[in-house]
């Protein structure tokens, strides 16, 4: 049999009378007989339309397309299903009467009589959605409402994952590169099957953090000005501008001790996981000069062999996670072969630990690591600590002093916020509502009920 994936039906040829067959059918007396079946992977259907007698019979053959893998009995059974009901819908239109007559359908699988002639909805995503849309459709209107064919082969149901690939993946890898990213040349080099274990088992709103803060659009200063939250792009921590790639090069000392706590949490997973040593000491390494950029290794010195790794192999996955970069890491995107040295280690240790799901946790660490970058930086963004705040503290009335303490000539310094000045201390809160009661007897406020009011009696005399 030769390599063509064709559709249904394949192959026709009658045997008797068609006129018989005709009657036949007018009078509800025609049966559908399909069979199909699976021999080394090839999927085949045989189906007769015939008189009960069976003195005429057309014959149907046809091969199931799609790929070899995909084969099942089942599919062949269907295909028999459909090419059946077609043939009969076309030989239906050959009826002079309009009416519709009766016909018997007999298949061997019954699970497929169940999925073509039951009535429930389908799921796109359902095992062989195509066919079983196809065999619905042709109870009415002898056609397939759509097909998707993906490198001329037909995709036998709507597969999101083989879908993204061809419609999303290339445009994707287009945006990538123009903003930077990923460069074409180096996307095969990610080992994406571990990227996609780590992502999978992570909540939704998990995942849309990663995805914001990969491609950079999330609550960073840059877009907060942009989005008119605020009037300066400036990191909270430090004063400097900031975007998403400023989070964890903050140079502020807080962001330096934040980053090698979680560093050392890091480490600290290494030795909860066994990690191979060199392994550990690449990566930590290479994940260290994000923010100390002039540390980068250079190629023409190869400086990882310094931890030892002489395996040639070893040495191809350190300079392919090079090629990626830090950033790449810090992102949770790991080399290929990462997972297979890990696994030949904890083999060597006699360990049946598994490498795919140390690297995909390793990733999901990564990840970590950034998002506690950025949680400490909201920490201080929402406290009084934020540079940008102080200095709009600062750049108030100076005879504003901080709620609670005591005038001064110079006016109030020293991280107050804004919001302390709708802060009153709890006496004069109690005062300024005694006076809102007992307005007109003796009020100590000529309008307590404003703020402004409120605020004079610390201005200075
Ligand atoms: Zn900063």
């Amino acid at each position: 049999m030769d390599d063509d994936w064709g559709w249904v039906p394949e192959f026709i040829y009658i045997e008797g009378d068609e006129h018989v067959l005709l009657e036949a059918l007018e009078k509800g007396k025609l049966q559908v007989i399909s069979d199909g079946s699976l021999k080394q992977q090839v999927g085949t259907a045989a189906v007769q339309l015939r008189t009960r007698r069976g003195g005429h019979v057309i014959w149907i053959k046809c091969r199931t397309p799609g790929k070899p893998e995909n084969q099942s009995a089942y599919l062949s059974g269907l295909i028999g299903l459909l090419a059946g009901i077609l043939v009969a819908s076309w030989l239906r239109l050959r009826l002079q009467s309009l009416a519709k007559p009766r016909v018997r359908v007999a298949c061997d699988g019954i699970a497929a009589l169940r999925q073509a002639f039951l009535t429930w909805p389908l799921s796109p995503t359902a095992p062989h959605f195509n066919l079983l849309s196809s065999i619905r459709e042709a109870l009415q209107s002898f056609s397939e409402p759509c097909a998707i064919y993906i490198d001329n082969k037909k995709v036998s149901c709507l597969a999101l994952e083989l879908v993204d690939k061809a419609v999303v993946l290339p445009e994707l890898m287009e945006y990538w590169a123009a903003k930077g990213r990923l460069a074409p040349e180096t996307f095969p080099l990610v080992d994406w099957p571990i990227v996609h274990q780590a992502m999978k088992p992570l909540k939704p709103a998990k995942q849309r953090f990663i995805t914001k803060h990969t491609v950079g659009m999330c609550g960073v200063s840059k877009f907060r000005k942009q989005w008119s939250l605020d009037s300066e792009n400036q990191c909270p921590l430090c004063g400097l501008e900031e975007d998403h790639l400023h989070v964890p090069c903050c140079p502020s000392d807080r962001a330096k001790t934040q980053w090698q706590l979680l560093l050392q949490e890091l480490q600290e997973w290494f030795q909860s996981t066994t990690t191979a040593t060199p392994i550990a000491q690449f990566l930590g390494a290479l994940l260290c000069t994000i923010r100390t950029p002039n540390n980068l290794p250079q190629t023409e010195t190869p400086w990882y062999r310094l931890h030892g790794m002489s395996s040639s192999a070893l040495t191809q996955v350190c300079e392919a996670q090079l090629r990626l970069g830090p950033q790449c890491l810090l992102e949770g995107l790991l080399a290929h072969g990462w997972a297979d040295h890990q696994q030949q280690f904890y083999r060597s240790r006699g360990s049946r630990r598994s490498g795919n799901r140390w690297a995909a946790n390793l990733s999901r660490q990564l990840i970590l690591i950034r998002k506690g970058m950025w949680k400490r930086r909201n920490d201080v963004f929402h406290s009084d600590d934020n540079i940008v705040n102080q200095q709009r503290a600062t750049a108030l009335h100076p005879s504003i002093t901080p709620c609670g303490s005591p005038p001064t000539p110079t006016g109030g310094q020293g991280g107050m916020g804004p919001r302390h000045l709708r802060r009153p201390p709890q006496n004069q809160t109690i005062s300024c509502r005694q006076a809102t009661i007992d307005v007109g007897t003796d009020p100590p406020y000529s309008s307590p009920s404003s703020p402004l009011t409120y605020l004079s009696t610390y201005l200075p005399k």
